[in-house]
């Protein structure tokens, strides 16, 4: 059953009552259920056959380096560019979907905050240089550990600085910053860019599956997974998401992580 109660007050403010809304959900989330189950085993039956695939394509560019017209050496490299976004989309789902029906298990470990974001960063600080982003990174002096998992946090930061770099200016004036610091009872943990921003009403829908703001063949995104997937690793680690942001005045996400008492 799904409980709601609101309270009712009058015009000053003096409590008159309470509604309570009590539902049966059982077959809402037999629905869900069923629909988690489908979307499993679709995106599992995807991938076999798309491995296949980009091995075959790999292959046939390997073998025909010298060989290809310049219209068939576009038709190939729309393919791979295809096949790997197929690619991310299924696993993104799969992902996703193993998540929320909480088959995913939290490793949850007292971590080192500036382990934990070094750890994070390590495989995107070459693409940084590449494109002359500036990064920057802060964690407060005595901040206590976090209890959290960290492959899971480390792919939520990675996810988040994926996407900022992908707002942010082009011409060596990015700029993307991590900082933590302890608040009451958690940690926050926040992403900062000085990027394209996203618009006030978009701001709690991107957390939504398949929201997309921008236009993602433009900027080489994926298909609107990744901060869903953000938003169900926190959640599964008892924190909160979110993001403060404006057009042009760059974007800043928060999430939050429990003190480890150990
Ligand atoms: P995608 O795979 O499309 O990046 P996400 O769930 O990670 O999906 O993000 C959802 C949408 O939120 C993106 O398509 C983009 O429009 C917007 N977005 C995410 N991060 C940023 C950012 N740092 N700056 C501007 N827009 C962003």
């Amino acid at each position: 059953f799904r409980v709601n109660m609101t309270p009712i007050r009058d015009q000053q403010g003096t409590d008159l009552g309470v509604v309570t809304l009590i539902q049966d959900i059982t077959r809402l989330v037999e629905v869900n259920d069923l629909k988690s189950e489908f979307v499993s085993t679709v995106s599992h039956e995807f991938r076999t056959p798309l491995t296949s695939m980009t091995m075959a394509i790999g292959l046939l560019k390997d073998q025909t380096e010298n060989q290809q017209t310049p219209d068939q050496q576009e038709l190939l490299n729309a393919l791979e560019e295809d096949t790997q976004r197929l690619t991310r989309l299924v696993t993104e789902l799969l992902d996703l979907s193993r998540i929320e029906s909480g088959k995913v298990q939290m490793n949850l470990e007292a971590c080192l905050v500036d382990e934990l974001v070094t750890y994070s960063m390590k495989p995107l600080l070459v693409q940084l240089k590449e494109k002359r982003i500036t990064y920057t990174c802060q964690i407060a002096d005595q901040i206590p550990m976090a209890r959290a998992d960290k492959a899971k946090i480390a792919w939520v930061l990675n996810n988040l600085v994926s996407n900022a770099m992908r707002y942010v200016p082009d011409d060596g004036t990015g700029v993307i910053e991590i900082k933590a610091k302890e608040a009451v009872n958690h940690i926050i943990i926040e992403v900062a860019d000085n990027g394209k921003g996203i618009p006030e009403e978009y701001q709690k829908v991107i957390f939504d599956k398949f929201f997309q703001v921008h236009d993602q063949h433009e900027v080489g995104g994926g298909a609107g997974l990744g901060l869903a997937i953000c938003k169900e690793i926190v959640k599964a680690h008892g924190g909160e998401i979110w993001v403060e942001s404006g057009p042009d005045k760059g974007s800043v996400f928060y999430f939050t992580l429990r003190i480890s008492s150990s």
